[in-house]
């Protein structure tokens, strides 16, 4: 039976009340120091067959008996409980009101944030976005049902890929899907810090690449890794997707990783790359979609999909068909194909977070300089463990997509 979305985050977090018994335990009997006391001296009597070290023949037998806890008592034992509750209930809203809603302006400067503190680059390596985990029977430590902490153990004691190749795999698989032999000019829509534009740029010597983005600090950041690769066929740009400054008929192929769930025109999205490709030239598409609205969304699944949008900024996700049905809608594309690599992409999300595990020096560095960043790493967590849950249960689905243009 499937477990509702809202339980299992709840399950998630019940780890916040285990502190939460103890220190209730013993914040009550440091209240309560009587009863306590009581309670123990009660206890030693039944251990000495019911007789108390004073007790004499010929003295009346006292037996302590356990008063019954004060007015005062049984309020601040109540008090401590409520204020655990208010403050687990705080926690518990915190982590799921998204922080970086999408808005005017959010896409551009949430990279140029990434990209400034270098964390994401320093475990991601170059690439911002999932990576191929085939072949699936090679990666002993991951079995996709595992719980968080079971599937942690699993992984460190197990064998993954290495996480950085994986993300380098994915660019090799989604070029391959692609099906394009001899690009000349190619673009990258929604480049990053340059990670796939770099790959395609060394495997296609003599095409040109040019990689666009919203956030004028990756497009620097890219540019300077192609510089220190020695690349001269790639260049970076600042420029919007939905409003490309290109000619109809550009470019042999375009290629578009995990951008168009920023989109907030996701048809225009598909529209503008369809333009700007020339004809008989390659599109290819890697994005996460939600699931087909059939059967309708429960409010929980809702929920998990308005946090998944707003946490990272996105504006909304949209299914795999309804993408196939842009693509077809444009008139302009044929050979439309659609492929779910959900699974081989799955074991990325939590590989994320065992990254920071195995080895949290870098983190612990930025915490050290900036206290407040250690609950954005929480936040980046929880979260990712969200699409994880997401994607296992077929809330979510990776979503790829080729087509050619007429
Ligand atoms: N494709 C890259 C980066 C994926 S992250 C990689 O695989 O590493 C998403 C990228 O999409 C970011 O670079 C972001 O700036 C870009 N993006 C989002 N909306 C965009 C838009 N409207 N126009 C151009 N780029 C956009």
């Amino acid at each position: 039976m499937a477990v509702p979305n809202r339980m299992r985050s709840c399950a998630k977090l019940r780890w916040l009340f285990l502190p939460c018994v103890l220190l209730t335990y013993e914040g009550f009997a440091f209240l309560c120091p009587v009863g306590t006391h009581r309670l123990q001296s009660r206890t030693r009597e039944r251990l000495h067959g019911g007789f108390g070290l004073g007790d004499l023949p010929g003295r009346e037998k006292t037996i302590p008996r356990m008063a019954a806890p004060s007015a005062r008592q049984i309020g601040a034992g109540v008090a401590v409980l409520g204020l655990l509750k208010i403050i687990s209930s705080r926690i518990c809203d915190w982590f799921q009101t998204p922080k970086r809603p999408y808005g005017e302006g959010s896409v551009g400067s949430a990279y140029d944030e990434w990209a400034r503190e270098g964390v994401l680059e320093h475990y991601w390596g170059e690439h911002i976005h999932m990576g191929s985990y085939n072949p699936m029977d090679k990666q002993s430590g991951y079995r996709k049902k595992d719980s968080f902490f079971v599937a942690l153990i699993r992984a460190t004691l197990g064998r993954l890929k290495n996480f950085k190749e994986a993300k380098i795999d994915f660019v090799h698989d989604m070029i391959d899907f692609s099906r394009a032999t001899a690009p000349k000019k190619i673009l990258d829509v929604g480049c990053g810090i340059g990670g796939s534009s770099r790959i395609l740029a060394k495997r296609f010597p003599d095409a040109e690449v040019l990689g666009i983005t919203l956030s004028p600090q990756q497009a620097e950041r890219a540019a300077n890794l192609a510089k220190k690769a020695g690349l001269k066929n790639v260049r970076f740009q600042v420029m919007d997707a939905l409003n490309m400054e290109f000619a109809d008929d550009s470019f042999d192929m375009v290629w578009a990783c995990e951008s168009g769930e920023h989109m907030p025109d996701k048809k225009r999205y598909v529209e503008e790359m369809a333009r700007v490709l020339k004809p008989k030239g390659n599109m290819v598409v890697a994005t996460w979609c939600e699931r087909d609205p059939v059967p309708i969304f429960t409010s929980e699944e809702r929920k998990t999909l308005n946090f998944l949008y707003a946490e990272w900024s996105h504006p909304y996700f949209i299914s795999l068909s309804k993408y196939k049905e842009h693509l077809d809608g444009t008139g302009k594309l044929e050979q439309v194909e659609t492929a779910d690599w959900t699974d081989q992409t799955l074991p990325s999300w939590r590989h994320s977070v065992w990254v920071g595990v195995w080895s949290p020096w870098y983190w612990i560095k930025v915490t050290l300089r900036k206290p407040a960043a250690f609950l954005g790493f929480l936040r980046e967590v929880y979260t990712l463990e969200k699409y994880h849950v997401s994607m296992v249960d077929g809330l979510m689905v990776y979503g790829m997509m080729r087509a050619v243009k007429k």
